[in-house]
Protein backbone atom coordinates (compact mmCIF):
# COMPACT_ATOMS: atom_id res chain seq x y z
CA UNK A 1 0.00 0.00 0.00
CA UNK A 2 1.41 3.14 -1.01
CA UNK A 3 1.36 5.67 1.79
CA UNK A 4 0.09 9.27 1.92
CA UNK A 5 3.20 11.03 1.83
CA UNK A 6 4.02 9.42 -1.36
CA UNK A 7 0.61 9.82 -3.33
CA UNK A 8 0.31 13.86 -2.00
CA UNK A 9 3.79 14.50 -3.29
CA UNK A 10 2.73 12.78 -6.66
CA UNK A 11 0.10 14.63 -7.12
CA UNK A 12 2.03 17.82 -6.41
CA UNK A 13 4.31 16.92 -8.88
CA UNK A 14 2.11 15.97 -11.72
CA UNK A 15 0.75 19.20 -11.41
CA UNK A 16 3.92 20.98 -12.53
CA UNK A 17 6.04 17.85 -13.15
CA UNK A 18 9.75 18.68 -14.85
CA UNK A 19 10.95 17.48 -18.02
CA UNK A 20 12.33 14.64 -16.58
CA UNK A 21 9.06 13.61 -14.23
CA UNK A 22 7.50 14.05 -17.53
CA UNK A 23 9.58 11.41 -19.21
CA UNK A 24 9.49 8.81 -16.36
CA UNK A 25 5.88 9.38 -16.30
CA UNK A 26 5.87 8.38 -19.99
CA UNK A 27 7.71 5.33 -19.74
CA UNK A 28 5.74 3.90 -16.57
CA UNK A 29 2.32 4.85 -18.30
CA UNK A 30 3.42 2.69 -21.55
CA UNK A 31 4.32 -0.08 -19.15
CA UNK A 32 0.75 0.29 -17.67
CA UNK A 33 -0.96 0.31 -20.62
CA UNK A 34 0.18 -3.39 -21.23
CA UNK A 35 -0.84 -4.25 -17.69
CA UNK A 36 -4.40 -5.95 -17.07
CA UNK A 37 -4.62 -4.46 -14.35
CA UNK A 38 -4.96 -0.84 -15.75
CA UNK A 39 -8.92 -0.71 -15.57
CA UNK A 40 -11.07 2.64 -16.26
CA UNK A 41 -13.83 4.02 -14.58
CA UNK A 42 -15.92 6.56 -16.57
CA UNK A 43 -12.88 8.37 -18.17
CA UNK A 44 -10.85 7.89 -15.07
CA UNK A 45 -7.97 5.16 -15.61
CA UNK A 46 -6.68 3.56 -12.15
CA UNK A 47 -4.58 0.59 -10.92
CA UNK A 48 -6.81 -2.40 -10.16
CA UNK A 49 -4.08 -3.12 -7.63
CA UNK A 50 -3.72 -0.34 -5.29
CA UNK A 51 -6.75 1.66 -6.72
CA UNK A 52 -4.49 4.64 -7.10
CA UNK A 53 -5.52 6.83 -10.78
CA UNK A 54 -2.75 5.95 -13.18
CA UNK A 55 -2.16 9.90 -14.53
CA UNK A 56 -1.41 10.86 -10.76
CA UNK A 57 0.75 7.76 -9.47
CA UNK A 58 3.16 7.59 -12.67
CA UNK A 59 4.33 11.26 -11.04
CA UNK A 60 5.62 9.19 -7.91
CA UNK A 61 9.23 9.75 -6.66
CA UNK A 62 9.92 6.40 -6.37
CA UNK A 63 8.73 3.07 -8.29
CA UNK A 64 5.26 2.19 -6.46
CA UNK A 65 4.03 -0.17 -8.93
CA UNK A 66 2.44 -3.05 -6.58
CA UNK A 67 3.87 -5.61 -9.11
CA UNK A 68 7.00 -4.52 -9.55
CA UNK A 69 6.58 -3.79 -13.25
CA UNK A 70 7.92 0.07 -13.50
CA UNK A 71 12.13 -0.02 -14.17
CA UNK A 72 12.50 3.34 -12.56
S1 LIG B 1 1.02 0.34 -11.63
FE1 LIG B 1 1.81 -1.69 -12.13
S2 LIG B 1 0.15 -3.11 -11.64
FE2 LIG B 1 -0.74 -1.06 -11.75
S3 LIG B 1 -1.47 -0.86 -13.86
FE3 LIG B 1 0.60 -0.02 -13.80
S4 LIG B 1 1.93 -1.72 -14.38
FE4 LIG B 1 -0.04 -2.59 -13.80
Amino acid sequence: MTDIKTIVKAWITASNPSTQDITKAEERLSTCYECPELKKLASIEYCSKCLCPINKKVFSEQPTCPLGKWKQ
